[in-house]
């Protein structure tokens, strides 16, 4: 299947015991055992079936199947946010004393947990220089144990060279993770290019309406585990939390998930409600359609701003004279994501007075929505780093960010006018 009809199908045909079309909401916690035996038998793992919502539920399989499918992923586990996801995903291959290497351009908040919580939990994350393959490289020692990136970062608009990242962690024994959340799998497939985990924030371009949060871990089921039990000891030795489960031996290529589920999952409880899981069904099955729509609207707003007199830059990978040019070329198809940056002539004050007349487009602190959406990442998603840090992560005090939605893009384009008109009256 492509991935077009893989949103709509994929994971599920009809319920088998109602015959339902529409993916079924399982609202349960728990699952009757026919007899002590079954029981007994779920919880050594030697049949399937279910529990527990907190462990597993049917409908977030379906889910799970899903965008692992989207994804061109073995397995894949959803969790109830995104920074859940990323936080599961991380603790998962790492230790006291480990270490991360990640490049420097990524959301406000996934900084935050990488510089200020991980660290206290005896994990340190070494931020690159930049997003380039050898200022990674430089930073991976023994105790490294992944390199992160975002395939397209959240607000900087970079674009990982994920094949110069996967071969740079690859040659030290490590992981690459990548977060796909403003790419999704329409546009990239970061596995394809050799990542072996891929996160998701699926409160955004995913799901696609801004009513539901949602995060989700795919996994290649490519990475050797076991060939790397000194740097990951976890998946090959037996696990005294869960009677001295091998899960190198009992899930073979699914190990990552399988541990991430049963360990982390089912001990600190990020779990994803059926009723989301649902909601975030019904958007995906559309988001190829939204995504190519966002791509054009994109492409417009972003020669309508260019041209403009009053907009001092524009940042966006569509353009031939965009550093990100060639990358956007090569792993999006040339298909510039929708998410764009710009910086109004007048500094700070003046983008102030332009983000206030904005009529259509929101103000808030979200993307990916169906809705154009504008933020001022350095008074918010940004404003715990200083202003060095905000530069490096590809934050500037006048830069304003604008997730474009799927309106009519001549309305998008209209409000982006009138705010400029507004701004230069008094
Ligand atoms: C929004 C976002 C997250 C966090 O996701 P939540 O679902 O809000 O927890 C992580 N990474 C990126 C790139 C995001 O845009």
């Amino acid at each position: 299947m492509r991935r077009e009809t893989m949103a709509i199908h994929s994971g599920y045909d009809v319920d088998p015991t109602t015959k339902a079309v529409a993916v079924p909401i399982y609202q349960t916690v728990a699952y009757a055992f026919d007899s002590a035996d079954h029981g007994a038998a779920l919880f050594n793992l030697e049949v399937e079936g279910f529990r527990y919502t907190r462990i597993g539920n049917p409908t977030n399989a379906v889910l799970e199947r899903r965008v692992a499918a989207l994804e061109g992923g073995l397995e894949a586990l959803c969790v109830s946010s995104g920074q859940a996801a990323l936080t599961y995903a991380v603790l998962n291959l790492t230790e006291l004393g480990s270490n991360l290497v990640s490049v420097p351009q990524l959301y406000g908040t996934t900084h935050t947990l990488f510089a200020h919580l991980l660290p206290r939990q005896g994990v340190t994350v070494r931020f690159a220089e930049s997003d380039q393959p050898d200022a990674i490289e430089k930073l991976i020692d023994d105790q490294t144990r992944a390199v992160f990136c975002e395939s397209v970062g959240n607000p900087a608009g970079n674009i990982c060279d994920l094949e110069g990242l996967a071969r740079v962690a690859h040659r030290h024994g490590v992981p690459l993770i990548v977060d796909n959340t403003v790419a999704t799998p329409i546009l990239l497939r970061p596995i394809e290019y050799g990542a072996d985990i891929v996160v998701h924030s699926l409160t955004k371009f995913m799901g696609g309406h801004g009513t539901t949060l949602g995060g989700i871990i795919v996994d290649s089921g490519t990475f050797p585990w076991r060939e790397r039990a000194d740097k990951f000891p976890m998946f090959s030795r037996p696990d005294p939390s869960y009677h001295e489960l091998v899960y190198v031996d009992h899930f073979k290529a699914a190990a990552f998930i399988a541990r991430c589920r049963s360990v982390y999952l089912r001990t600190t409880g990020a779990v994803l409600s059926p009723l989301s899981a649902f909601l975030l069904l019904q958007g995906i099955e559309t988001v190829a359609l939204r995504v190519e729509r966002h791509v054009e609207n994109g492409r417009r707003v972003a020669e309508f701003l260019r041209r403009d007199r009053r907009v001092e830059w524009v940042n966006y990978p569509g353009f031939p004279d965009s550093p990100y040019h060639a990358l956007a070329q090569k792993y999006l198809g040339g298909r510039a994501c929708s998410l764009l940056t710009f910086g109004i002539k007048g500094g700070f004050e003046a983008s102030k007075k332009f983000y206030d007349a904005l009529k259509l487009i929101k103000r808030l602190v979200n993307m990916g929505d169906a809705k154009s959406l504008a933020c001022h990442p350095a008074s918010t998603t940004h404003r715990q780093m200083s202003v060095d840090q905000q530069r490096q992560a590809g934050v500037r005090p006048e830069m304003i960010r604008l997730n474009v939605g799927i309106e009519h893009v001549e309305d998008i384009i209209g409000d982006l006018d009138q705010a400029l008109e507004a701004m230069e009256s008094d």
